[in-house]
């Protein structure tokens, strides 16, 4: 998932989806035009909206905090966290690999709404604190809201469908009596998509009985829920089916490279017509230095073709564009959908030994699920 970079905490780089903005309007309007003048109609709508604002950010810090324990605990444990994209009521921390045990699966899974509760109750105090000041009450009117908000995450978050907190929680009780990640995955899965639907259809019945904001959310909420819990249990399976499988296993050999000198027109004519790959790479002597892709000649006008090199064309290689044959089928998948590259060679000592497609890792996936492995 693409998101906007934003800073970095505990080494884990912090981006928000592009609907957090989107979101963040919504609940900034929601609260200043529903939530904060029913409570304090005294106040101007001036007011109103300066504490949606603030409102607003404070659930986004709120959230982050809460995603953070997520991610510092299972930092602690031995998982490595390198990313939390934040997008609608939560976040999504990208560890690299599923929890090895239930009881680490168990630790990082009650982290978050733990914090929930502990933000929860700081604000709770603020807010008994400030509440009888007359001049203060458009401070405890926001802590009021941040203390219910964050009682609202944590509870939220502990609703037993995975990929929710309450679901990953369900998912390692189970997970310890069975001994199968792949079997409680599966049933927590099944379980957040019902809840899911749940939430979908209270919504729909809150926007017909009149409750149109409260009931618009849950419609979202729930959509969120259905698609994330498919999700997650996609990622577990596609993790589970390519365990131990080695890029070099999939990769094909007897690869086409072509010469930086190659003029454009030629690479278009007597390589991508006459083989029918998309992706070529560019070898200078026995060393890879670049890939051109389709994308990449795509960009070249035309009438430039004649004049213009593959030198000029392609991406110089680096990390993030080649494979080594000892690696994980699982992390060439994932390199794959991060530089949305269909096609990646795998390189030894800067030396091309074969290419890999994401429909070579597919196929296998494919097959795998068929044979119901
Ligand atoms: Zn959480």
């Amino acid at each position: 998932m693409k998101g906007i970079k934003l800073f970095r905490v505990l080494g884990i780089q912090i981006s928000i989806n592009y609907t957090w903005f989107i979101v963040f309007g919504l609940i900034a309007w929601s609260l200043a035009s529903g939530y904060f003048p029913a409570h304090y109609p005294g106040l101007s709508p001036s007011a109103h909206w300066i504490m949606g604002f603030l409102g607003a950010f404070f659930l986004f810090l709120s959230v982050l905090i809460h995603e953070l324990t997520h991610s510092y605990i299972a930092q602690r444990e031995g998982m490595e966290v390198k990313e939390i994209t934040l997008f609608i009521f939560g976040g999504v921390s990208q560890l690299t690999k599923e929890p090895e045990d239930s009881k680490k699966e168990l630790k990082v899974a009650l982290g978050g709404p733990l914090s929930s509760l502990v933000l929860a109750l700081i604000f709770w105090i603020l807010f008994r604190a400030t509440v009888r000041s007359p001049h203060l009450i458009l401070f405890s009117g926001l802590l009021g809201y941040l203390a219910f908000i964050n009682l609202s995450l944590a509870i939220f978050n502990l609703i037993p469908g995975f990929p929710l907190d309450g679901g990953r929680v369900l998912r390692a009780l189970y997970w310890r009596k069975t001994g199968s990640l792949k079997k409680a995955t599966q049933i927590a899965s099944e379980i957040g998509k019902w809840i899911g639907v749940g939430i979908i259809l209270l919504g729909l019945f809150w926007i017909l009985t009149g409750n149109l904001i409260g009931g618009f959310w849950f419609v979202i909420i729930g959509i969120f829920l259905r698609s994330a819990a498919e999700w997650g249990l996609q990622q577990v399976l596609t993790k589970r089916a390519l365990e131990g499988v080695q890029v070099k296993e999939l990769m094909s050999s007897g690869v086409i490279s072509v010469p930086p000198s190659l003029r454009i027109d030629q690479l278009v004519e007597n390589f991508y017509l006459a083989h029918k790959h998309i992706t070529y790479p560019v070898m200078e002597g026995e060393r890879i230095i670049g890939i051109i892709t389709l994308k990449q000649v795509k960009e070249v006008p035309r009438n430039q073709w004649v004049e213009k090199t593959v030198r000029e064309g392609m991406m110089p290689i680096r990390e993030e564009i080649m494979l080594d044959p000892d690696g994980e089928a699982v992390d060439a998948l994932q390199k794959m959908i991060r530089t949305g590259e269909g096609r990646l060679p795998v390189v030894k000592d800067g030396k091309v030994v074969g290419m890999i497609t994401r429909r070579d890792i597919l196929n296998l996936l494919e097959i795998k699920t068929d044979l119901g492995e």
